[in-house]
């Protein structure tokens, strides 16, 4: 987990020397000057926007589900949010994963405010990442915080590592899912969401 982030006295996130002397060894390394005009500010604009990319190492996403709604009128059916879209970046290249996720489950007596499922993909996404644990992780705190009877989690994304740069393959999706419950235990169950999702 990274320590709070600090303003400096222009309300931005204040950027320490030696992060963005290590940007600066990497433009350098890929081959520019980082001392001409246009990479000046650049050092410190990419450490700031790493922050960002990454503002999942400062939250717990469980928070987002610990506000739950047990009266949903008898409704017992499966709740699915579909292709949410979001951005990750790959622990291996750092480069970005870029996609969508369908987010499912089947409740036992509670739910949440459907936006939450977003925000839970969105705190697990921000981190460095590969999309197999983010799809597990996503799943797994439904799955601990709600007790439902089952999640679905399916996501399909490109990353940028594959595109830009070793194969070079634009367009080819990865998908991964993970299913608990009734989803994986249950083939009816499991045909039923992944047809929701459009799978
Ligand atoms: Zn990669």
């Amino acid at each position: 987990m990274s320590d709070k982030v600090e303003l400096g006295p222009d309300g931005k996130v204040l950027v320490p020397d030696h992060v963005a002397d290590a940007v600066r060894t990497l433009i350098e390394w890929a081959g520019d000057d980082p001392a001409r005009e246009g990479l000046r500010d650049t050092p410190r604009r990419v450490a700031r926007a790493w922050k960002e990319y990454c503002q999942g190492y400062n939250e717990d996403p469980s928070v987002h589900l610990s506000r739950t709604f047990e009266e949903v009128g008898g409704y017992d059916e499966i709740v699915l949010l579909r292709d949410i879209p979001f951005q990750s970046h790959c622990e291996h290249h750092m480069a970005p994963i870029t996609g969508k996720a369908s987010i499912a489950y089947l409740p036992r007596d509670r739910v949440v405010g459907i936006s939450k499922l977003a925000r839970v993909l969105g705190g697990y996404a921000r981190r460095l990442q590969v999309q197999e644990r983010l799809t597990a992780e996503v799943a797994r705190c439904i799955w601990d915080n709600l007790h439902p009877h089952g999640v679905a989690v399916v996501i399909d994304a490109q990353h940028g590592c594959m595109t830009g740069r070793g194969v070079r393959t634009p367009g080819v999706g990865m998908v991964t899912s993970r299913l608990l419950g009734c989803f994986l235990d249950d083939e009816r169950s499991r045909k039923e969401v992944l047809s929701l999702m459009g799978y």
